[in-house]
This record gives C-alpha cells, sequence and structure tokens, in this order.
C-alpha cells in the first residue's frame, strides 16, 4: 500500500509475508474430539502497512478479518509466512515488554464489555495512564480532562460508571483509554458498528479528527463499505482467508478490479449501509476449500481456468491509477458501477 516517499524508506509499520493461519477443529459430524482438520482461517495474506496509512478491512463475516487483526497484534503466530511490525516479528517485538502496547492502541467493537462497570469513567482513564507510567498521580485529574475533551466528552464524565453512559459515549470512553499512551497507531474492530446513524457519524468524524491531529496509522475493521471509504484512504478486500483487491478505498469502489469488490458494491447499493443481504451463491466451506479460485461458484465472470488456478494478489498496471492489486485471473478492466 502507498504513502509519502519518506515512509516508504521506513520500514511499514505492519507487513504480513504469506501468512497462513490454520486452525485444527473437529472433524464435521466426527464423535471423537481427536479427529481434527485445518480449518484455513488466513491463506497467503500479503499486505503492508505504511506510517500515516489509513487501511480499512472489509469482508463477510467469517472471510478472517478478526483473525488477520490478531496475526497483525501479535496475538496468535501465523501457521506460516511472517508478521512484521517495523520491520521485526511482531510476536518478539511483544514479547519484550509493554511498548508495542503502548504504540499500538486497539479499540474493540464490545466496548461496554472491555469497560468494568463498577469503575467511573476518571478511574477506567486513570488505570490506563498508571499502566504504562504515563505521567505522576498529580497530574492524572488534568490528563483525563484533557482526554475527554479530546474525544468529546464533557469534564464532568470523569465520576460517571461506565454502566450509566449511551452506547455512542461508551465508544468515546474506549477511544479516550486507548489514546491515554498517546499512541502512534489504532486497531479497531467493527468500532463503530450497532449504533444509530447519527452516532456513527460523530464518532467517525472524532476518528477522522484525531488521525488528522495526532497523525495515527489507522487499520479499521468494518462490514460497511460507507465507514471505509469515509474513514481510509486505502482498502483491503477479503474473502475466504485471502486479501482479493487493495488499492486507494474510492478507485477499488468506484471501478472495482476483483469480481467480488464489484459484488460487495452491488450489494450495498446504499453505500454507507452495512453489508447484509450475502451474496448469491454458498460460500464455499474453509475446512475445504475448491481448487482454483475460491470465488469462482460465485462468479458472474467466471471463465473455465478460474475452476483450476488459484490467483494470488499482483499488483494492476491500470494507467492513472496506482497502488491497485487484485487476486483474479480476469480482473475487471472499466467496470461501471
Ligand atoms: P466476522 O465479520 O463475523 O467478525 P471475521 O471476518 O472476523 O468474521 P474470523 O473471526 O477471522 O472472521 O474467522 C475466520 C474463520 O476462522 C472462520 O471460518 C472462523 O470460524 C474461523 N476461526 C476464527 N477463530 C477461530 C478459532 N479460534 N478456532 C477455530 N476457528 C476459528
Ligand atoms: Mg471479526
Amino acid at each position: 500500500m502507498t504513502d509519502s516517499p519518506e515512509s516508504d524508506r521506513m520500514p511499514p509499520v505492519f507487513e504480513l509475508r504469506e501468512v497462513e493461519k490454520i486452525y485444527q477443529v473437529a472433524r464435521p459430524g466426527s464423535v471423537f474430539s481427536r479427529h481434527k482438520v485445518g480449518l484455513h482461517a488466513l491463506d497467503g495474506v500479503r499486505l503492508t502497512i505504511r506510517q500515516g496509512a489509513s487501511v480499512a478491512l472489509v469482508g463477510e463475516s467469517g472471510s478472517g478479518k478478526s483473525t488477520l487483526l490478531r496475526v497483525l497484534l501479535g496475538l496468535t503466530p501465523p501457521s506460516e509466512g511472517f508478521a512484521l511490525y517495523r520491520g521485526r516479528p511482531v510476536t518478539e517485538v511483544r514479547a519484550e515488554g509493554k511498548g508495542f502496547a503502548r504504540e499500538v492502541a486497539m479499540v474493540y467493537q464490545d466496548a461496554r464489555g472491555s469497560l468494568d462497570p463498577r469503575m467511573t469513567v476518571g478511574a477506567l482513564i486513570a488505570e490506563a495512564l498508571r499502566h504504562f507510567d504515563i505521567c505522576p498521580r498529580s497530574e492524572e485529574p488534568a490528563r483525563i480532562a484533557a482526554l475527554l475533551a479530546r474525544v468529546g466528552l464533557p469534564g464532568d464524565a470523569a465520576a460517571r460508571y461506565a454502566s450509566a453512559l449511551s452506547g455512542g459515549q461508551v465508544r468515546r470512553v474506549a477511544i479516550a483509554r486507548a489514546l491515554a499512551s498517546n499512541p502512534s497507531v489504532l486497531v479497531a474492530d467493527e468500532a463503530v458498528s450497532g449504533l444509530d446513524v447519527s452516532t456513527q457519524a460523530q464518532l467517525l468524524n472524532l476518528l477522522r479528527r484525531l488521525r488528522a491531529e495526532m497523525g495515527l496509522t489507522l487499520v479499521f475493521i468494518t462490514h460497511d463499505l460507507g465507514v471505509a471509504s469515509y474513514l481510509c484512504d486505502e482498502i483491503a478486500i477479503m474473502y475466504l482467508g485471502r486479501i482479493v483487491e487493495t488499492g486507494p478505498t474510492n478507485a477499488v469502489l468506484t471501478a472495482p478490479a476483483h469480481p467480488y469488490s464489484r459484488a460487495l458494491r452491488l450489494a450495498a447499493p446504499e453505500f454507507f449501509a452495512p453489508i447484509t443481504d450475502p451474496l448469491p451463491g454458498e460460500i464455499p466451506s474453509p475446512l475445504d476449500l475448491p481448487k482454483g479460485c475460491r470465488f469462482a461458484g460465485r462468479c458472474v465472470f467466471a471463465r473455465p481456468d478460474c475452476r483450476e488456478t488459484d490467483p494470488v494478489l499482483f499488483r494492476l498496471a491500470i494507467p492513472d491509477r496506482p497502488g491497485r492489486a487484485a487476486a483474479c485471473l480476469h480482473p475487471l478492466t472499466d467496470t461501471t458501477i
């Protein structure tokens, strides 16, 4: 993925090289728990995220978005391939102490579940400040007030309990906690889903502003193409454990090169709506991937060779449209939606 020439000279913030993640799961229909079979949650994933980039990971449920994030963050090791953070194996960086968690903040989908309802907002933020030794205790109230202001909450929110906050306020507190360590990277898994439209819009504006003010690198998982387009300059579209298309978000969404990206775009005609209707055709089981392209069975453009050859992600040479890549034997060239 692209960014400024200066950041091109530094190692990327994150890099996934040919990452495979295979979970051993019980064989379907087997009564013996020892009969395991490999589930390919990630398959041949390549992704480069440079300093200052904002990348949306998009795909249907089960496509591997959360697994990719777990590998990226070193929470689970890849079965094959490499997950690098600033040029070094992320599991190694993580093992060195709190430095990685201080630099890379995470906001979870279940923000309410991640906050102890019996603690006040001030205490929740203070906990994060202390965990990372950010400031002496005497400076905590001022820090907490500054963080609350930064996420658009009133100063008196510090005295309130998490259980008494609205859905939007809870997300703001989760973001304030994530920012307590002054991170350079913010990673979020469905951080604005499940909210009403206006609350979601306010949070998206907040995240956009924070990104600009703090120069954050942003990795954002979403089901919603509108959210991806509003918040992220780049997009990576996943299907059954593989990244099938990457590139500048608006270029990909207006002229998709991969038939799956096009189908996703067509399934969300209102654009700013989550992908709710599944695409026609059945998703193959990740326990039994077909030969050839895994999207061929649902692809209206599939040709005979698509059922034989499994395409890998490769750069597309499209005039005036740099930074595009797709895993398709016959990428679309001038799709009009
Ligand atoms: P969603 O949009 O529903 O959150 P996702 O794109 O985040 O989906 P993942 O949670 O990464 O998808 O799951 C990818 C595949 O890996 C799925 O088939 C899932 O069932 C499987 N999977 C994920 N975690 C595990 C695990 N710990 N053990 C076994 N299988 C897993
Ligand atoms: Mg997920």
